[in-house]
């Protein structure tokens, strides 16, 4: 399957859209200029119901609905764009609105280390043992989640981006930090950046200055938005070639997979996913938050945790959603 996203510019070219509302069509355009909106072609034909509209998870997991948004809010943003106003202010003034939302939320800035009297933009040093890094080139995602806490990465809101080119400073800054254990691959999704990029920051990893280093954690919603990504993508072969050469390598590899409902696990494209990941000898470890309109029922996590322990998967973080976004929705 060749990937095609569709966004707030061409989501009128799905082939599903007679099955929307001119107020649900209307809703899409008016949150999605202030919460990014994209979704994919797997995605809409494969995991979503689309006669069960706009209450199938998977729709409101990655389609803007207006109750996304407070009356004020929308009202004021409708206005803008029917207004004819100059872009600039149109944009200015949904930034304002952007940051009315807590975008920045759980003080993230205050995890972003000092090192050698510079700020590392692109890590996070929140747990002892813990490193998060935010590789540059994995900043977005195959599709994005409403509730996302990370949404101002993708809004184009740049002073709020956690993103690092350098690999080189990120094993300077692991080399002199020998309690740090773990090394967490986090994004957007970080197997959105190819495998020869992941190659560079992954590999030397891999060698004995590194020995302290003896977990390497990805998180990763591809099995759940894109399992083409392990699967029939160009590199799908190398990525999967590099998991097996960290768990060569001594190093316990996880794979913590993003999964909010049992629906992203029914299809034949991500359990073949599942199997040649785990054919790598990688751990795949589950994670979710509990959301309203998605997954808020006993019924939904059992049928989800049971599908997945099926699957040999490890279901491992269930969380509270962050206070931020489109919060009052979930
Ligand atoms: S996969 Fe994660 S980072 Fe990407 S949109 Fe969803 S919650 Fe945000």
């Amino acid at each position: 399957m060749n990937y095609k996203s569709y966004t707030r510019h061409n989501f009128t070219e799905l082939p599903q859209i007679s099955n929307l509302s001119s107020e649900q069509i209307e809703a899409i355009r008016v949150v999605g200029n202030v919460l990014p909106f994209k979704s994919n072609n797997y995605v809409v034909e494969q995991l979503i119901d689309w006669n069960n509209i706009p209450d199938d998870p998977i729709f409101t997991l990655t389609f803007p609905r207006k109750e996304m948004l407070s009356k004020q809010h929308y009202d004021k943003v409708t206005n803008l764009l029917q207004s004819g106003a100059d872009p600039r202010v149109v944009k200015n003034e949904i930034n304002k609105i952007r940051l009315k939302l807590n975008p920045n939320p759980a003080g993230q800035e205050s995890n972003i280390p000092l090192f050698e009297g510079e700020k590392l933009h692109g890590i996070q040093h929140k747990y002892r043992e813990t490193v998060l890094f935010f590789p540059s080139q994995g900043q977005t995602c195959h599709a994005y989640c409403t509730f996302c806490f990370r949404w101002p990465q993708f809004t184009g809101m740049s002073e709020l981006k956690f993103a690092m080119k350098e690999a080189a400073l990120l094993h300077k800054y692991l080399l002199k930090h020998p309690k740090v254990s773990d090394v967490l691959f986090t994004g957007g999704d970080p197997l959105t950046a190819n495998a020869r990029i992941l190659s560079a920051y992954t590999e030397p990893l891999l060698s004995k200055e590194f020995s302290h280093i003896q977990n390497i954690r990805v998180g990763s919603k591809s099995l759940a938005y894109w399992p083409y990504r392990f699967l029939t993508d160009k590199d799908a072969d190398d990525l999967l070639f590099l998991f097996e050469k960290v768990s060569r390598a001594g190093k316990h590899l996880a794979f913590q997979a993003h999964f909010n409902h049992p629906d992203e696990l029914m299809t034949d494209a991500v359990r073949r996913a599942i199997e040649r990941i785990r054919n790598t000898g990688t751990q795949i470890r589950t994670q979710s938050p509990l959301l309203r309109n998605i997954n808020d029922n006993p019924e939904t996590w059992s049928k989800m945790w049971k599908e997945q322990v099926r699957l040999g998967l490890v279901p491992y973080y269930m969380f509270v959603a962050r206070d931020t976004g489109s919060k009052a929705f979930f």
